[in-house]
């Protein structure tokens, strides 16, 4: 999905992507340095250098172009990359530029929805450490004092820090309101939806302005989060430092046979006869007519399946989830479309028949096994027409410490090679033009 650019991924680990429809927007180049950021800012440039950091961290350095610009954006970053400052100096900046903040202070501009109390306390700490032009910040969270709370937001508030759960309390109540809110931040919103937040969400976000400014981080990127920024974000960019769901590549054992298109069958035929009564796999295909073929296929041969593909009606595609759930059927053939938002929690075995879109789908796909502290194991058939992928899919490997086949690696070392040559040639073109060509 992500489009990477070989510098920003080389020198900062950054993969992006715009999720907007249409026409993609070019992404902003990184801040490499603060001053890049924030030089019309000199509060905050005097706040970052009191603090003594040397230089943007690899997140702030392509969030931050894109949140001043005003764009939403989704961050996919963990706790320690530097995410919180990520958000807030732009919401510092965006709230002083607001016409009406001032003198409406009971109408806070700015609200950061987090999923603990230890993270809200966390975050209005780092509020305080960089304070801006007086901006005032109050935190709320359940467990804590409530008619405090109250008292604190009856003063006056520019930011809430809040979990959703006291904040939809103390909005049902009129305690405070939320009309005036142009800058959203959901934090951590995969565990928000985790500790089952999302109707609360639901209904503070009713009460907030549609043409606000959304941000999101989550530390990882599974359907629900994706679902959740369908929902609330307007046309945003997304930005991931590392690797997706690395948590989940290193539960999984990945074996990868380099073969060719014809043996790919019988690769698939032999794995799936000695599959042990415990397991169950999810085979991934490319094409909604090769799993229909594989089906067909597979049927004839008496062996059990189910299918699930975009052309299939809705109540047949439950169906067939149903039943690989239950266990009734323990081989699925997926292709990627129908896959999204697939958990099933004790499947042993994915099986990339065809390799996926990108690497990034490789990623999802294999985690879609060894979930839940569970091991699993991957197998993945490539052949020549997948050479592009094989230099990523290497460091997919390498990172998990996974044996990479020699073949794969001579894969990798033809298409360097073959992509040189064709530079070479377009270089050599360039300068002189085309011979003209007479008939
Ligand atoms: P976070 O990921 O937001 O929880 O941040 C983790 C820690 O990194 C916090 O203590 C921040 O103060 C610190 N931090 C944020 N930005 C930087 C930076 N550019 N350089 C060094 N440390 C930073």
């Amino acid at each position: 999905m992500a489009k990477n650019k070989v510098g920003r991924k080389e020198n900062f680990n950054i993969t992006w992507d715009d999720l907007k429809d249409g026409e993609k927007r070019t992404i902003p180049n990184p801040t490499c340095t603060f001053d890049d950021a924030f030089q019309c800012y000199p509060e905050v440039m005097e706040n970052i250098k009191k603090a003594g950091f040397q230089k943007p961290t690899p997140i702030q350095s392509q969030a931050w172009p894109i949140v001043l610009q005003g764009i939403d954006l989704i961050g996919v970053a963990q706790t320690g990359t530097g995410k919180t400052l990520c958000y807030l100096m732009p919401g510092f900046i965006h709230l002083d530029l607001q016409p009406t903040l001032k003198g409406q202070r009971n109408r806070p501009g700015m609200l950061v929805l987090t999923p603990t109390r230890e993270l809200a306390l966390q975050v209005e700490g780092e509020c305080c450490k960089y304070s801006y032009k007086g901006l005032r910040s109050v935190c709320v969270y359940g467990g804590g004092n409530r008619d405090e709370q109250i008292e604190e937001l009856r003063k006056g508030v520019d930011i809430i820090i809040a979990t959703p759960g006291r904040l939809n309390d103390l909005q049902m109540n009129n305690f405070v309101n939320l009309k005036n809110i142009t800058y959203l931040v959901l934090d951590e919103a995969d565990k928000m939806l985790d500790m089952g937040f999302e109707p609360q969400i639901m209904k503070i976000l009713l009460d907030v302005r549609p043409d606000r400014q959304t941000v999101m981080t989550s530390a990882t990127w599974p359907h629900s989060v994706h679902r959740l920024a369908q929902s609330y974000l307007k046309e945003p960019m997304i930005v991931y430092v590392g690797t997706l769901d690395l948590v989940a590549v290193s539960s999984v054992k990945q074996n990868i046979i380099v073969t060719t298109e014809e043996e790919k069958w019988s690769h698939m035929h032999t794995f799936l006869q000695n599959m042990s009564s415990t397991d169950k796999v999810i085979v991934f295909v490319s094409r909604k007519a090769v799993a229909d073929h594989l089906s067909s296929d597979l049927i004839l041969g008496n062996i059990s399946i189910e299918s699930l593909h975009g052309d299939r009606e809705q109540r047949d595609r439950e169906k067939a989830l149903e039943n690989f759930k239950t266990g009734k059927v323990r081989i699925l053939i997926a292709t990627d479309l129908a896959s999204r938002g697939l958990d099933v929690h004790d499947v042993t075995h994915v099986y990339n028949f065809d390799f996926p879109r990108n690497i990034e789908e490789y990623v999802h796909r294999i985690g879609r096994t060894g979930r839940a502290g569970r091991t699993g194991v991957s197998i993945t058939t490539l052949t020549r027409n997948d050479w592009r992928v094989a230099s990523e899919l290497i460091n997919i490997l390498e990172r998990a410490n996974q044996s990479i086949p020699e073949e794969l690696v001579s894969m990798a070392e033809r298409f360097k090679a073959h992509q040189q040559k064709r530079e070479m040639e377009r270089k050599m073109e360039r300068p002189q033009g085309r011979p003209k060509k007479f008939h």
